[in-house]
């Protein structure tokens, strides 16, 4: 183990600890060592997001984990101590792990659809002074932040992941018109991937400041939901990004024949989609 000399002394460390609905306490917990494989990263960056807000409420994660669940999956930092066999990592580098990685081995990864992995690796537990990266994580799936990116944006990189992908599955060309439902994180995400690639953006949300906002990420056009008319929109691409049977509705509407829809917003698995 290599330990570098800005480590914090004494043996515990403060994480944040999610004990069960609601019931999120800072609580001292044993500093980690790494081992074989491993890596130890100082957060210097950890994000909070609708996802989180779930997990706080629910007080666990279906595939994430259950309490005590060591609290937060996006985030950023600097290596600070390195297991035995590491080689493409040292001390001091700067990184963002990403919070899963699949096992290469299962029914689904052998079909290539690695994020439905069967035995996957999840990480969590960057709300913490230091975080342990587990080994499959480390040969997959940690990546450097170049020079010049600061960590906080760096750390936006696992949810700026989930719309690249998106838009791989729906893409859209230079020209063609495209309406994002909702200016949440995710939504300005997807306003910026599609305007980044010459699409003209619609963005539609519930909350004029952030219509602003989407403009300033590329948006053509930013207005409030209550001024969208849905139906005459007859968009080539339209991105639901806000997660309501309202939206998922509204997304069928706003679409031109032979365009696509993207539900990239989830729903409860007991909701109900209106007829549009
Ligand atoms: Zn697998």
């Amino acid at each position: 183990m290599n330990d570098a000399g800005a480590t914090p002394d004494g043996n515990t460390m403060r994480a944040a600890v999610l004990h069960g609905p609601r019931d999120l306490r800072i609580e001292d917990v044993p500093r980690p060592a790494p081992g074989p494989g491993e890596v130890r990263v100082r957060v210097e960056a950890a994000l909070t997001g609708g996802t989180c807000t779930k997990i706080w409420r629910r007080g666990y994660h279906a595939t994430m984990g259950r309490p005590p669940l060591p609290f937060g999956h996006e985030g950023a930092g600097t290596i600070d101590a390195v297991g035995a066999g590491v080689s493409r990592f040292q001390v001091g580098d700067r990184v963002v792990p990403a919070n899963s990685a699949p096992c290469g081995a299962c029914r689904m990864c052998a079909r290539g659809m690695t994020a439905q992995c069967e035995d996957m690796v999840w990480l969590t537990g960057f709300f913490a002074e230091q975080l342990l990266v587990p080994a499959r994580i480390v040969a997959q799936h940690l990546h450097p932040v170049p020079p010049g990116l600061d960590l906080r944006t760096a750390a936006l990189s696992e949810t700026l992941a989930t719309v690249v992908k998106g838009s791989d599955r729906t893409p859209a060309r230079r020209g063609e018109h495209a309406v994002v439902l909702g200016t949440g994180p995710l939504g300005l995400l997807w306003v910026r991937v599609l305007s980044a690639s010459g699409v003209r953006v619609t963005a539609v949300g519930r909350r004029p400041e952030r219509e602003a906002t989407a403009r300033a990420l590329g948006a053509d056009t930013a207005v409030g939901v209550e001024d969208f008319d849905a139906d005459a929109a007859q968009a080539d691409l339209v991105v639901e990004a806000a997660g309501t049977p309202e939206a998922w509705a509204m997304a069928l509407r706003s679409v031109a024949p032979g365009g696509r829809v993207n539900l990239f917003g989830g729903l409860r698995a007991d909701a109900a989609v209106a007829d549009p």
